[in-house]
């Protein structure tokens, strides 16, 4: 494995007192091993400028770095990790720039610095407190495809099911109709609890998503959300009833699928909520 020039980082921990803050999600990662596999599986990553969030005491960013990221631009929150960034900075000149701020105000927006990269990947092992409104953002960018062409990102292993559920199964909900509609999404790897610093309650799991190209007249993003909200908000009933709560008639939105009245919304495809959002909205934009 390459290996760089800087202090092993239970060291950069010490030296910058990095105790985790649990407010700030911070459950480092400390393995070389692991950050280089987390690394290459988002290679390869010649001509790649990553964002990263979350960099922290900087594990993943080095190996980002060392599996060759063009130029990473990393976003951290927590100001006590600005020294320890900067040296990695330092050691890699004009291939990592750091932002100091909250990456939940970027929304869906490409960060200013990005916009003459030819190709932007987000990597990142994130806040589990922030993850999912996070990975909506960058879900729900409109027009589609969006500025990234890969997401590689470590959530909660519970939330990674959410992600790649199928229909029918307990874990099937909102999530997981945005994130197959908008992508293609794989849970690459688990990750054992034991691995982070300080262990999390519960195993991780890196989770890749690959943009979908849009369908013919895709609908807007708001009518999915209005549909999945309608009709996982309450997933016991049957969309006939469920489904009111959209101010359209349930009967125009299940006819327009093909849909029986009486199906539950974890018994819906992908595609079937879909064609919903587009009868949603072709009805709304009738009145
Ligand atoms: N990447 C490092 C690693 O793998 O060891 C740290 C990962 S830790 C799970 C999450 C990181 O996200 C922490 O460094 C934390 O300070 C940072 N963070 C938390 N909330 C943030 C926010 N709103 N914007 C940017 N960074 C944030």
């Amino acid at each position: 494995m390459n290996s760089d020039p800087l202090p092993p980082l239970r060291q950069v921990l010490a030296t910058h007192g990095l105790q985790a803050k649990r407010s700030l999600g911070q459950n480092f990662l400390l393995d070389l091993n692991l950050t280089a596999r987390i690394a290459r599986a988002a290679g390869p990553l010649e001509n790649v400028t990553v964002l990263e969030i979350g960099p922290g005491p900087g594990g993943l960013t080095r190996a980002l770095l060392t599996e060759g990221a063009a130029r990473i631009v990393a976003v951290e929150r927590d100001v006590r990790c600005l020294a320890a960034l900067e040296q990695i900075a330092a050691a890699y000149p004009d291939r990592l720039e750091i932002v100091a701020g909250d990456a939940l105000e970027l929304g869906s927006a490409m960060p200013a610095s990005l916009a003459a990269a030819p190709l932007v990947r987000i990597v990142a092992n994130l806040p589990y407190n922030i993850a999912t409104p996070l990975l909506v953002n960058w879900l729900q960018i409109e027009p589609w495809p969006p500025w990234w062409d890969r997401l590689v990102l470590m959530f909660q292993h519970e939330v990674a099911q959410r992600i790649t559920a199928a229909p029918g199964s307990r874990t099937y909900g909102r999530l997981s109709v945005l994130a197959q509609w908008r992508a293609s999404a794989r849970l690459v790897f688990t990750v054992d609890a034991k691995a982070f610093t300080p262990p999390p309650k519960v195993t991780s799991a890196v989770v890749e998503f690959i943009p979908q190209p849009p369908p013919d007249d895709p609908p807007p993003v708001a009518a999915i959300s209005a549909i999945t909200a309608a009709a996982f908000g309450q997933r016991r009933k049957m969309l006939r009833q469920s489904l009111k709560s959209t101010g359209i008639d349930p009967a125009i939105l299940l006819n327009a699928a093909g849909l029986d009245e009486t199906l539950r919304a974890e018994n819906v495809t992908v595609a079937e909520f879909v064609t919903m959002a587009r009868a949603f909205q072709e009805t709304r934009e009738s009145r």
